[in-house]
């Protein structure tokens, strides 16, 4: 008997998606009838992008799982209807994407290419850059995406730290954990990359109090979500020299408002919500292979803990 696998996102998804999803789910020998509108309770399986229409998962009753497309769950860990077990997106696609992101900008601060780009004709001004080894950088989040970048910046070079909510062992990242860990990770953040979910517990992890623990001049990387920040201390901390610039991709509201003063900052570098991109080739295999595992009776990949919201 096929599996009624429920695709639940918007209409431009269902385009990206249905033939990756399709042959993925058919590589994994499930027979699966996948569709955008399958009664309630036939579903089987829920794929679940958080601005799809679907909020009430109450008449979902023979549903196993949900399985999102996206790695942050923000938006429906809390849903007092959802019962079922969640899964969150994690694919190869996905923690490349981000490790490209983080190390591109990392790199565009570090070796201060707008002062070559921006520089006007005529003018020689050389100013040898520092190297890695001499930049401290600290990742605050050591997860999927955090410890790949970490990882990764460590091969060029430069001393990096991170700090997680469980103590981490990672070659060659220097892990902090707990609340003294992030003062300790904070006071030696050159550069400053927040890769934690958004959850009451990680709201304005950097506030003024924490942005005042970095050296001097130091520079931050939100690739995570906007309310790890509290955006009017990041403003004052930028103004009063604290901190030297910070690129920021996510933001409490998106789009980002068009009067809001990051636009305009001259220290402030906003990217719109693209360090990385859930890609339909490679999310469909995570999805696919999740319902394989449901329908063998294996426990789901990448579950959700719904008490600590991530
Ligand atoms: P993950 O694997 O769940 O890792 C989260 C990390 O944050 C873990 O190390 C976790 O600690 C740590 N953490 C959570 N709560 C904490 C707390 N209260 N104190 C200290 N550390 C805490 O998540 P991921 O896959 O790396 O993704 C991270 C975030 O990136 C996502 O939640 C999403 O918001 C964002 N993201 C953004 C984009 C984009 O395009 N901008 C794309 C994908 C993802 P433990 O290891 O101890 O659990």
């Amino acid at each position: 008997m096929s599996v009624n696998v429920l695709f639940a996102a918007t209409q431009a998804r269902w385009s990206e998606y249905e033939t990756p999803m399709r042959s993925a789910i058919a590589a994994t020998g499930v027979d699966a009838h996948i569709a955008t509108d399958i009664a309630p309770d036939q579903v089987d399986y829920i794929v679940y992008a958080p601005n799809s229409d679907l909020l009430d998962f109450a008449p979902y009753t023979r549903a196993k799982a949900v399985l999102n497309l996206w790695a942050g769950v923000e938006a429906i860990v809390g849903n007092p209807t959802l019962h079922l077990p969640l899964a969150r997106m994690v694919d190869p696609a996905l923690t490349q994407g981000m490790v490209e992101w983080v190390t591109g900008h990392i790199l565009r601060l570090h070796l201060g290419m707008d002062a070559h780009i921006d520089a006007t004709p005529g003018t020689w001004k050389p100013q040898a850059p520092p190297l890695a080894f001499d930049s401290r950088v600290t990742i605050l989040g050591l997860g999927e995406l955090g410890a790949a970048c970490a990882t990764a910046l460590g091969t060029f070079g430069f001393d990096v730290a991170g700090w997680s909510r469980s103590p981490k062992q990672i070659n060659g990242v220097n892990c902090f954990s707990g609340p003294e860990g992030l003062e300790a990770s904070l006071e030696r953040a050159d550069y400053c990359v927040l890769l934690l979910p958004d959850t009451p517990a990680t709201e304005n992890t950097l506030n003024a109090r924490t942005l005042a623990l970095m050296p001097k001049g130091a520079r931050i990387l939100n690739p995570g979500r906007g309310p790890l920040i509290d955006d009017h201390a990041l403003l004052s901390a930028l103004d009063n020299g604290q901190i030297d610039h910070a690129t920021l991709d996510v933001f409490r509201i998106e789009p980002l408002p068009a009067d809001h003063p990051f636009w305009t900052h001259p220290k402030v570098t906003v990217t719109p919500h693209v360090a990385s991109e859930t890609r339909a080739a490679y999310s469909s295999e995570t999805i696919a292979e999740n319902i394989r595992r449901g329908e063998a009776g294996e426990p789901f990949a990448h579950l959700v803990d719904r008490q600590a919201g991530y």
